[in-house]
């Protein structure tokens, strides 16, 4: 599956908006990462050699399911059709020099995405999400710790562009980021049952023919 567009949440914990020395905005936070840094469970994420620190950031995704705009948060859930895990890797470094994440956030390969777990087979309301690092439990975080929850998410978001059946929201990342280094394996992990595992590589640039689908 490749999603249409992505939008992101940014400091959505308030203990990781802390530990990267940023306030708790006052409204969601949102940016755009491209559908073509998606990669499927199991493909590389290539860690480009002259970007500096690449971080893991695990979330919990949302799919769309269906069109929609200006949606009441009471409503929101009617619009998602499942979740995924999500990986939204940054170079941190390019985005503390940017003002804009469009870089940092944008490389190919910096987007893995597991396969959609439907609505209605898991309870919405507590999903955790947990990020290990060559098995090593690095963040964990539920809806609960969120600053602004997945109805009202959604419903900003439909405020702001209309969601179309496909697209993605990845919401935000809890506290415990750190850097990626070849030869580390990372996984993100809902309780739900989504998950998505990548290798991490270094080296040139991949070639075109090395750039890899979405999951399914
Ligand atoms: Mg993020």
């Amino acid at each position: 599956m490749k999603p249409g567009k992505i939008v992101c949440v940014g400091r959505n914990y308030a203990d990781h908006a802390a530990e990267l020395g940023s306030a708790v905005p006052a409204e969601p936070l949102i940016f755009l990462k491209p559908p073509s840094a998606v990669i499927a469970d199991g493909d590389p994420v290539h860690v480009p050699p002259d970007v500096g620190r690449v971080d893991y950031e695990g979330e919990i995704g949302l799919i769309v399911g269906r069109r929609c705009r200006r949606v009441p948060e009471a409503s929101a859930w009617d619009c998602v059709s499942g979740v995924v895990a999500v990986n939204d890797v940054t170079a941190r470094t390019l985005q503390r020099s940017d003002s804009q994440w469009t870089r940092a956030k944008g490389l190919d390969t910096f987007c893995p995405l597991g396969d959609v777990v439907a609505t209605g087979s898991f309870d919405r309301a507590n999903i955790a999400v947990t990020t290990r690092v060559n098995g090593e439990v690095r963040q964990h975080g539920t809806t609960a710790d969120m600053v602004f929850s997945i109805p009202r998410l959604v419903s900003y978001i439909s405020h702001v562009m209309t969601l179309e059946p496909g697209d993605l929201i990845a919401t935000g990342t809890p506290e415990g980021v750190g850097p990626l280094s070849p030869g580390d394996v990372v996984e993100v992990a809902l309780s739900c049952g989504a998950s998505v595992r990548n290798p991490v590589v270094g080296g040139a640039p991949l070639a075109p023919e090395t750039v890899h689908e979405g999951p399914d």
